[in-house]
């Protein structure tokens, strides 16, 4: 038997939450609780994009990350600079979790997942809908927020906005 219970035989069920987090709101930690109860092992995977100037340094965002997600034993965060499908393959994983929170998020969604699966046809992304409270959430909105010192208590964990109030000190 190895994790979970399982027989050797069984592979276990990995899945990979990819994104910049920069930084990770309740929007994400809502979709990372919910996705943990669903997979064996679930990999939040923090993009080190190039082309995007991040407020965040990837440690940082990782940093955070490791810190809001440290009482879920099957969470592990990690980062990737890679194409996402060769950072999956590398990690054994088949199943790519994204949160949707309107409409307007669908578009692109459909492109990337379409684009994913052609790559690599064993490959499935699971959407999940945002809670309500948290549909409008975004990162770039909370950077927003807090680059004029507003509240954002309510949008992100306490160690998160300790980190936004030293960035716009
Ligand atoms: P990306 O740059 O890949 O969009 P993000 O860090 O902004 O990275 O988002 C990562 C994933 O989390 C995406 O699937 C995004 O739709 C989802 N997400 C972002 N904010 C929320 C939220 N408030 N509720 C649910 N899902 C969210």
């Amino acid at each position: 038997m190895s994790e979970g219970g399982r027989s050797a035989e069984t592979p276990l069920k990995v899945a990979v939450y990819p994104g910049s987090f920069d930084p990770a709101t309740n929007g994400h930690l809502d979709i990372i609780r919910r996705a943990a109860k669903q997979f064996d092992r679930l990999i939040v995977a923090v993009l080190n994009n190039t082309s995007k100037q991040p407020l965040f340094t990837l440690d940082e965002r990782m940093g955070l990350l490791r810190e809001v997600t440290a009482d879920l034993p099957n969470v592990e965060v990690d980062g990737f600079r890679d194409l996402l499908i060769n950072y999956m393959a590398q990690r054994q994983a088949h199943v790519i979790v994204r949160g949707l929170r309107a409409v307007s998020d669908f578009e692109y969604e459909l492109q990337l997942a379409t684009a994913n699966h052609k790559l690599s046809p064993e490959i499935e992304t699971f959407f999940m809908m945002t809670s309500p409270e948290y549909s409008f959430l975004s990162s770039s909105i909370v950077k927003e927020i807090a680059k004029f010192q507003g509240p954002v208590s309510d949008l992100v964990p306490p160690c998160v906005e300790k980190a936004l109030r030293a960035k716009n000190a």
